[in-house]
Parts: C-alpha cells; structure tokens; sequence
C-alpha cells in the first residue's frame, strides 16, 4: 500500500481552489481570444474584452475571477493501493477548503442550511464524488461551481422515443431560457441516459473535459457540433449582450439507461470555468 498523509491532501486542494480562482484556464483563455476574433457584436467584443482583461487582473492575485467563488466540487479518483494517514480523506478535502478560504481571502457562498440560510464561514462542505481506481494515485478534479450559472442548469426524463432533434430542443430550450443569467460565452455538460439521480453527475462530469474536445464516439460528438452550432445561433451572444458567440463548447457524457426512459440533464458553467486537475 502507498501511504498519503491527510496534510499534503490539504495543502494540495488548498493550492488548487487558490489557483483556480485567480487564474484562468490557458484552455479558456484561449478559447476567449478566438471568440473576440469570431465575434461580430460591438457590445460582445467589449464584454469578451472585459473578460479577458478582468482575467489578467484577477492573476495579481488581490481579487479572484469572480466574487462568487462557488460550490467546490471534487472528483477523486482513490487509487485502491492508497491509505490515507492522519485522517480521512473527506476530512483532509474538507480541511483544504477551509485553508484556501482563508489564504485565498474567498467569499464564504455556502449556507449550511437550504432555509434558514446560515453562512458555513468557510466554504464549507465541499460536494464530493468518489471513484476507485486501481493503483497507488489520488486523483483529484477540483472544480468552483457559481451559483448563478448552476441555477441556470436543468433536467428532464424525456420519452424513450424523442429524437436526436427533440433531445436537442430540450436542451436548446434551456438555454434560450437560462443562458443569458449564466454569465455566457457557456460552457456546457450534458448528461444523457443513466438515471434520475445518475443524469446530472454525468453533467457535471461532462465539464471535467478539456474546452474543444469532442466525444471519442462519433454519434455523441455530431450531436455535440449540432448543439453547439444552435445555441450560438440564439444570439444570446458574451454576457448577454448579444452575438454569435453564447458557448465555447458542448460536451456530452453518455449511459445506459432504462428502456422506458431518456434521461437528460444540462449542466451550465459560465465562461470563469474555476477547474483543474490534480494527482498525488
Ligand atoms: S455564473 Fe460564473 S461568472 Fe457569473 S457570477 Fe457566477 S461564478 Fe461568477
């Protein structure tokens, strides 16, 4: 067995959430500066300049992406030869948190409570999801999820027999609806199949893939292409203000699933996309 002290999971998830608020994904970054290339719109270009230069600021490290630093969120990969020394790895997650919150100076955006709204004062708890791997390695995806562009996510159990184009009104839907509070050029996950409870983690699992990369299954990565061509056609446009520009990328996760059943669950993240990877 590997042992991994509880401590270094700490200071790594602690360094993680930091790094993933004050900087921007080089992959978002990138993604960004094509837009303003692309984008038609005056009132789009100004917004995605302001992105872009609201990104250099936040990387001197006095205020981070966005003021609302999220709903942390991690998937851990738990190698099966790993033992975790000290304390248990939910604690060891959880106590990262707390330290970045502190260090990092990040808003506190959880409450503890769904009605009587007290504030945790530290971020925490983290949402988090564990897989077994074989191996010695953690692996960690560290995600800050706002709640803006989490509001703005949906899902639905679809009769069995709608078509590709219904699954793709369903999901052009919400966005027309939602995306423009969601803080837009979107990055999209989509769940398809699974269950009620396992359609929405496929989602969000669906955002863990790097910006541009399509689904190695060529049935889902044409559903992809198609999605992503119609929801830039609503003209919801960077921020809102309108223009061709309203997703950097569609990505769908997909499942088995009952014969009865089409699940669908859309996953909206706003262009701030706080992710990274992690292995220890
Ligand atoms: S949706 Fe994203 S960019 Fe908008 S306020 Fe929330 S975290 Fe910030």
């Amino acid at each position: 067995m590997r042992e991994i002290q509880a401590e270094e999971i700490t200071s790594v998830v602690a360094e993680a959430i930091k790094n993933i608020n004050f900087h921007i994904r080089p992959d978002v970054k990138a993604e960004l500066q094509r837009a303003l290339e692309e984008e038609a719109s005056p009132l789009g270009r100004q917004s995605l300049q302001l992105l872009l230069e609201n990104a250099q600021m936040a990387a001197a490290g006095v205020l981070p992406l966005c003021q609302d630093t999220g709903t942390t969120v991690i998937f851990a990969e738990v190698g099966q030869e790993v033992r975790i020394v000290g304390a248990s790895l939910e604690e060891a997650l959880q106590a990262g948190v707390r330290l970045a919150t502190r260090e990092g100076r990040l808003r506190h955006s959880i409450a503890v409570h769904p009605l009587s709204r007290g504030n945790s004062g530290d971020n925490t708890p983290a949402v988090v999801h564990y897989h077994p791997i074989p191996g010695k390695a953690l692996k960690l995806f560290v995600m800050a999820k706002g709640g803006g562009c989490e509001n703005a996510s949906a899902m639905a159990m679809l009769p069995p027999l709608a078509s590709r184009h219904g699954v793709g009104d369903y999901i052009v839907n919400i966005i027309r609806t939602n995306g423009a509070a969601a803080c837009p050029p979107l990055i999209i996950g989509i769940g398809l199949g699974g269950n009620f409870e396992t359609a929405p983690l496929l989602a969000k699992r669906a955002l863990l893939r790097k910006i541009g990369e399509f689904s190695p299954d060529p049935e889902t990565a044409k559903l992809e292409k198609v999605l992503l061509r119609r929801i830039n056609e609503l003209g919801i446009g960077p921020q809102g203000w309108g223009g061709s520009i309203t997703a950097l990328s569609v990505s769908i996760e997909t499942a088995p699933c009952h014969i009865a059943s089409l699940p669908v669950a859309v996953n909206v993240e706003c262009h701030s996309h706080r992710l990274t990877e992690v292995k220890i």
